[in-house]
């Protein structure tokens, strides 16, 4: 579904990433995984087609920098960004209904009452402006408002950021049921979260991919040499 081929992302004289190459099959969760400025916001960035890159990106075989990022929204590659950008001033249903506006033709398996089931913390705040709202709880608002839209790929980057341990669990065990069978890329900095809920882990040092498998081969030594570069 998604292929990342040598791909390489430029920021003036600073290369980001460097002949980055994995695969996000259909249905199945990768984690990308490394230590601040690897160049993971990078390689989101340019899958969602917001920053120029080289080598290749398909998605469905089509290659992203031809659809551009309105088309890749419309069919189906959806980021729910760092620091999750929920509507300050409209409520929780509000911003869930604009999710909706995102369906483009797709049929959604969660409904805006789905998201209240799979985040009962956010059923009793459903006329509550976002800006009201704590980290965690705009964390689900955002990833319900994500659900909605029935991605075909969901690019996650950092659902734990900022949250409470309490919370990330919440947010964790939700993920686990809700994205059975959804395609998604998911970037963490909470690596032992990460990897209880992908199917492959792909790690980042210095822009280049130093190492990727199944989530069992990442012990502690392993993941910290990784992260290390290798
Ligand atoms: P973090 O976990 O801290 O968000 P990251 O793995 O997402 O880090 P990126 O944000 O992709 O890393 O950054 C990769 C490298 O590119 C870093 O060296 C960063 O300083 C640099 N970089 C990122 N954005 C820009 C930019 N707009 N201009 C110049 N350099 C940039």
């Amino acid at each position: 579904m998604l292929k990342l081929s040598n791909l390489s992302v430029n920021y003036g004289v600073v290369r980001a990433l460097n002949d980055v190459s994995f695969e996000v099959p259909e249905g199945h969760i990768t984690a990308l995984l490394g230590s601040n400025g690897a160049g993971k916001t990078s390689l989101l960035r340019a899958v969602s087609g917001l920053v120029p890159y080289l080598g290749s990106i398909t998605f469905d075989g089509t290659e992203a920098s031809k659809l551009g990022p309105e088309h890749l929204a419309r069919a189906g590659v959806l980021q729910v960004p760092e620091g999750r950008r929920i509507v300050a001033d409209l409520t929780v249903v509000e911003n869930l209904k604009l999710g909706l506006t995102a369906l483009g033709g797709r049929v959604s398996k969660v409904d805006i009452d789905g998201v209240f089931e799979i985040f009962p913390a956010l059923a009793g705040m459903k006329e509550r402006e976002g800006w009201m709202l704590s980290g965690g709880e705009q964390q689900m608002l955002a990833i319900g408002r994500a659900l909605v839209t029935a991605p075909r790929l969901l690019l996650l980057d950092e659902p734990s950021l900022g949250l409470a341990p309490v919370i990330i669990k919440a947010v964790y065990e939700a993920l686990a049921t809700v994205l059975k069978g959804t395609t998604v890329l998911l970037v963490e900095q909470s690596t032992a979260n990460a990897l209880s809920l992908c199917n492959e882990a792909v790690v980042l040092a210095q822009g280049n991919v130093s190492a990727k498998g199944a989530p069992s081969i990442f012990t502690r030594d392993f993941l910290a040499k990784a992260y290390l570069g290798g």
